[in-house]
């Protein structure tokens, strides 16, 4: 029959995981929630608590998976290696697979006497708490990896990550792009013409935008450092606003004289 070369087919088979020779040390799944947050929450950044269902590390056996006072001894499964090995037929014959341990899981030891809390397992499920800090500039779809906070390893191995993906709810007044902000007005012809101070509200509070005299529809303006926090650095995005001019489709007859007037002085 063929042989294939140990090792290579162990790290074939799991991923690379482990060094070659060794038993792969086992990790716990990670987990996913989903949290929701305000546009200005998104601003500012929140703390919030949250409450998951995983599995912890058992406080009996404290992860270890050992009845209290039992020691931990050599699997006679495997040797102590953690793999154990298959032979299986195939079209070239006789072929040798190595896979993890089914009994001691790739430790290579199992406890004298398993957990009775947890049958061994070295985890259970419960409810579990969990602070996280959202931080300011965090958008709409983006993931918090916090390490360790997923589920627990059997028997002392290293936990997995949880990862919160953070959904944020629109804000009818502000338009994310980016680290930037948009937003539209609408002005009177008057204003365009002779210019004016407009209060706008931006993410970090009301601000005074001047609008120049002669200022088209259109244009844009652009107030710097009023946009989104940049998320992880103590700089700020930009607010721009685009002014649109409003043409009255209705006038008063003293409004429509004075456009006749006007229209007169022009030609
Ligand atoms: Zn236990
Ligand atoms: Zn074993």
């Amino acid at each position: 029959g063929q042989r294939v070369d140990f090792s290579d087919l162990f790290e074939g088979f799991f991923g690379g995981g482990g060094r070659r020779g060794q038993p792969r040390e086992e990790r716990g799944d990670d987990r996913e929630i989903s949290v929701t947050i305000n546009f200005m929450e998104s601003v500012s950044g929140v703390a919030r608590e949250l409450r998951i269902r995983k599995l912890g590390s058992c406080k009996t056996c404290s992860g270890s998976g050992a009845e209290p006072g039992a020691k931990l001894v050599t699997c006679e499964e495997c040797g102590g290696t953690g793999q154990v090995v298959r032979q299986s037929q195939s079209f070239f014959g006789m072929l040798q697979q190595a896979v993890l341990c089914p009994k001691c899981r790739g430790s290579g030891k199992v406890p004298e006497k398993p957990c009775k809390t947890c049958s061994g397992e070295g985890r259970i499920a419960e409810d579990s708490n969990v602070s996280i800090d959202i931080p300011a500039g965090i958008a709409d779809g983006q993931s918090l990896r916090i390490r360790g906070s997923g589920d627990a390893a059997r028997q002392n191995g290293t936990s997995g990550d949880l990862y919160v993906r953070i959904t944020v709810t629109p804000d009818k007044r502000f338009v994310r792009d980016g680290d930037d902000i948009r937003m539209e007005i609408v002005i009177t012809v008057p204003d365009a013409i002779l210019g004016t101070d407009i209060s706008i509200e931006t993410v970090l509070g009301p601000t005074t935008l001047k609008v120049p005299a002669g200022t088209q529809s259109g244009q844009v303006f652009r107030i710097k450092h009023k946009g989104m926090p940049v998320l992880n650095a103590s700089r700020f995005g930009d607010h721009y606003v685009t002014v649109t001019v409003e043409i009255p489709a209705k006038l008063s007859r003293e409004e429509r004289k004075l456009v006749e007037e006007w229209k007169r002085l022009q030609q």
